[in-house]
């Protein structure tokens, strides 16, 4: 009957000049109503099995190994809240168990097995409630379009071998939804932002309890695939347990903080930023007549940043080495920020091509030039009449081409993804790639006093490294 009824609407008003833009609500009407009765929807539960192949995260960039990640959401629409709960796996034992949870309009998320951010249950506040609420329902093809409908103007109407696409401008770029012809199913959205060009797919919909659905979604990059769903249940209007959205028990609540980044002494000549970004710790070294840093985080924006501190700190003094522990991209993907500056990176040979591949992605040879590198096997020394760096390279089960930083005469290690602890210092069972690090010192004999963690608790004792290592897994029951 609506259907009829907005056709007749279209029709008539085809006269006009809007007719395209009449034509491309009809086809989001369609497609709205091949979806079923979304709109009768005040609960529902959701779960995936997600093959993450982010090759900027696995072991080998050459040779990703994609890892099998759960996905599970309960929505309860009516009552306006939510828990979404992820564990992503990534190479050398890491499991990120995650939920998001979203009640009385805040957001809030926590770690259920308390190895990445300890019994910290993190409010973000209301402003982030909206934003995750619509990043979750813009998982479904029917939440997409209804807000594609409701924001629906000038889009330009297309047609190509059995599809209808509707295509409009973005702040960022372009956005490009496309439609079988016959079932006016959503399939594809292509994103065109800068350089990037992101593709959404929906495959196979069937009709899972009453409601279409697209039991396999995935999403790529420039071409690269970076994950894929398959469904594995849906059930709407049973009921959520109301329990899932309670807060869990023994965890303190902690409001995001923005403190302003500055350098800490932590010994002569020796320099940490913490907090960067929430949870990340980097170091800097005064040579004298340069300066050595270790990673380049995150983005362009992060690592300029930390540049800008050290130009602070250090007045006219040139940042001339950078040390990235290992290529996953939230380590590396400023690099061109520091490249900029003239600086040569050191890293073990392995991981320079992934090193290049992030030099070019976003930037033009005019923009970082020729970047030039050390590269190493096993063990460099850097050496000037004051100071002394040394770089390793650790057999390990993380990242290819892993190394980590130590300073000989302050007894001191800076590492990346070889030992993270929660900043508010609980402690969990060492995973593999903690142990392959502990086997590695030990069997160096490299004297230490403390550790710094790129990401979370900055300073860690031998003590507390310790502890990690000699815990046991609690018995499962
Ligand atoms: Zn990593």
């Amino acid at each position: 009957m609506k259907i009829k009824f907005l056709f007749i609407i279209g029709f008539c008003l085809s006269f006009s000049i809007n007719a395209l833009a009449q034509d491309t609500k009809q086809i989001l009407q369609k497609s709205l109503s091949a979806l079923g009765d979304w709109e009768t929807a005040d609960n529902f539960e959701y779960s995936t099995q997600r093959t993450n192949s982010d090759r900027w995260q696995g072991y080998d960039f050459s040779n990703p190994i994609p890892e099998k990640d759960e996905f599970h959401l309960a929505f309860d629409l009516k009552n306006n809240r939510f828990l979404h709960h992820t564990r992503n796996h990534y190479p050398g034992g890491y499991l990120f168990d995650t939920y998001r949870l979203g009640r009385d309009g805040t957001y809030y998320v926590y770690d259920g097995i308390g190895s990445r951010t300890g019994k910290d249950l993190l409010n973000l506040g209301s402003s982030s409630f909206n934003n995750r609420k619509n990043a979750l329902l813009n998982n479904f093809s029917y939440f997409i379009l209804k807000q594609l409908l409701a924001e629906s103007k000038d889009e330009s109407l297309l047609t190509a071998d059995n599809t209808w696409i509707i295509s409009r401008k973005t702040s960022s770029g372009t956005e490009e939804y496309c439609f079988d012809k016959n079932t006016y199913l959503l399939k594809k959205i292509t994103k065109s932002q800068g350089q990037d060009t992101l593709i959404q797919h929906f495959d196979d919909y069937l009709k899972t309890d009453g409601l279409m659905i697209a039991k396999k979604s995935s999403l790529e990059r420039n071409g690269a695939l970076v994950y894929s769903d398959s469904l594995s249940s849906f059930r709407h209007n049973k009921g959520v347990d109301p329990k899932v959205f309670d807060f869990p028990p023994g965890y303190k609540t902690v409001t995001e903080q923005t403190p302003k980044l500055f350098a800490k002494m932590l010994t002569k000549d020796v320099y940490l930023i913490e907090n960067v970004d929430g949870d990340r710790n980097i170091l800097f070294v005064n040579m004298g007549n340069y300066i050595v840093l270790t990673e380049a985080p995150l983005s362009s924006a992060t690592t300029r940043s930390i540049l800008e501190i050290i130009h602070t700190t250090l007045p006219n003094i040139p940042v001339r080495y950078v040390h990235l522990s290992h290529f996953h991209n939230d380590h590396i993907s400023g690099i061109a920020e520091v490249v900029k500056e003239g600086a040569t990176i050191i890293c073990a040979e392995s991981m320079k091509q992934p090193v290049i591949a992030m030099l070019h992605n976003g930037n033009t040879a005019a923009q970082t030039g020729d970047a030039s590198f050390i590269v190493f096997n096993n063990k460099k020394v850097l050496q000037n009449g004051q100071k002394k760096l040394e770089f390793y390279e650790v057999p390990n089960s993380h990242a290819k081409g892993m190394s980590f930083l130590y300073l000989p005469q302050e007894k001191l290690i800076y590492q990346g993804d070889l030992l993270s602890l929660p900043a508010d210092s609980y402690l969990t069972p060492a995973i593999a790639v903690t142990r392959e690090f502990s086997d590695f010192l030990h069997q160096k004999k490299l004297p230490f006093t403390k550790i710094i963690g790129h990401h979370g608790l900055p300073l860690i004792s031998k003590k507390t490294f310790d502890e990690v290592i000699t815990m046991k897994e609690p018995v499962s029951h």
